[in-house]
């Protein structure tokens, strides 16, 4: 008979030299070591060991490096969530009396980070005028230590002279971190950008390198070997481990990344294009569109020459003052493909109502929007022609 701890401590190992295409997943709490002499020894922090699956395990580590390589960088750190990635560079960087510089169209949750918990540490932040390089360099002080850049930013969808910011930073000797889920390191190499690079970079992988709306995970890259030891301490610390499961599961997704990026910008962008054509609709905000703010800066940064350059399959169109925003709501609920929810990046398409005065508190309209209420696209994986049936029969249930 077989007792438990013969069937623990089963002598059978399986015999070497599998080999399959997707990468196995390991999963750990706990790591063995041969010996107490390799435990004492063993590092994590420059990935040449193993320790505890908090600080990583083959899975984690295989992922870590194709998000670097995808990106452009040399480090790369997973955490939880993209809003966690957000988190930890702000914890591993500021201190109190630190300032923090934010611009006024980013995703949301990282002004509510920065009121709700910076504030508390007494980490100040301001935030800026994505479009005025003049209004970033005057909020650059002594204290300010790090800034963020969303490029477009969320909802807005505003493109920043990114390579103008990104300089500004590196001649004023303060740190430029890059929310990239939007470029995802598919659209530009934000390290590179004719020869000017961020400092680092955070993703949200729960968009288009997951790509399945069923994950959460986030990345923060960087070149900066100082840098990178500063995040990697931070990061054992808070214990921002990620489950292998999810890790996997973002592995699997990343050898189609940029064939679904491309199919998917490509709907977007002649769905964008033919709303612009409608008459319930003020403007489309989508950086490839000539109608959206800063559009010559995504020209600059995504754009080689000859090409159609590359955009997120994200855009949002503000409809004329005179419709109310329950004949808006009427339209999304309306929709049959697009369904109502938040995220992106996935093969449903999505879409939300925002009411850019709750999103924006404290920071007057951006003048080149026009007025009237915001609806965001993200548009998934399913055939165009169906998806514009969809907006076009909803268009007329709610404005005809
Ligand atoms: C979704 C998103 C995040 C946050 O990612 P989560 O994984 O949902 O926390 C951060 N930044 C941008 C631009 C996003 O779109």
């Amino acid at each position: 008979m077989v007792t438990t701890t013969k069937l623990i401590h089963h002598p059978y190992k399986p015999p070497e030299g599998f080999e399959a295409p997707q990468v196995p997943t390991y999963q750990a709490s706990t790591v063995i070591f041969p010996s107490v002499a390799s435990m004492r020894s063993t590092q994590w922090k420059n990935k040449t060991g193993y320790t505890y699956g908090l600080h990583g395990t083959p899975t984690t580590f295989t992922l870590e490096e194709r998000i670097a390589s995808i990106e452009g960088a040399l480090y790369c750190q997973l955490v939880p969530s993209g809003l966690a990635a957000i988190a930890l560079v702000n914890l591993s960087l500021l201190k109190s009396g630190d300032e923090v510089l934010i611009p006024s169209n980013v995703y949301g949750p990282n002004i509510a980070l920065a009121k709700g918990e910076l504030e508390r540490y007494n980490i100040t932040h301001q935030v800026y005028d994505p479009l005025s390089l003049g209004d970033l360099a005057q909020k650059i002080t002594p204290l300010t230590r790090l800034v963020w850049i969303e490029a477009p930013g969320s909802v807005t969808m505003e493109f920043p002279d990114l390579i103008g910011i990104t300089k500004l930073c590196a001649d004023k000797g303060v740190i430029s971190a890059l929310d990239n889920t939007w470029g995802a390191g598919l659209a530009f190499n934000a390290f590179n950008m004719k020869g000017v690079g961020v400092d680092l970079t955070v993703q949200a992988l729960t968009k288009y390198p997951s790509g399945g709306g069923d994950v959460l995970m986030g990345s923060v890259c960087t070149r900066n070997t100082e840098l990178d030891q500063h995040i990697k301490l931070t990061h054992m610390r808070l214990g921002y481990g990620v489950g292998s499961d999810d890790a996997q599961t973002v592995l699997r997704s990343l050898p189609t990344m940029a064939l679904r990026y491309k199919a998917q910008d490509r709907t977007a962008r002649q769905l964008a294009r033919a709303l612009s054509n409608e008459s319930a609709i003020a403007q489309v905000l989508h950086p490839a569109l000539v109608s959206s703010p800063g559009h010559l800066h995504w020209s600059e940064c995504c754009v080689q020459a000859g090409e159609q350059g590359l955009a997120a399959s994200i855009f949002s169109v503000i409809f004329k003052p005179e419709y109310t925003q329950a004949q808006v709501d009427k339209f999304c609920d309306a929709l049959k493909y697009f369904k109502i929810g938040y995220s992106w990046g996935g093969p449903v398409s999505l879409v939300v109502p925002y009411d850019l005065n709750t999103i924006r508190p404290g920071f007057e309209k951006q003048s080149t929007l026009a007025q009237g209420c915001l609806v965001r696209f993200c548009v998934g994986l399913e055939d165009e022609a169906d998806l514009w049936d969809d907006l076009k029969r909803s268009l007329q249930i709610a404005f005809d």
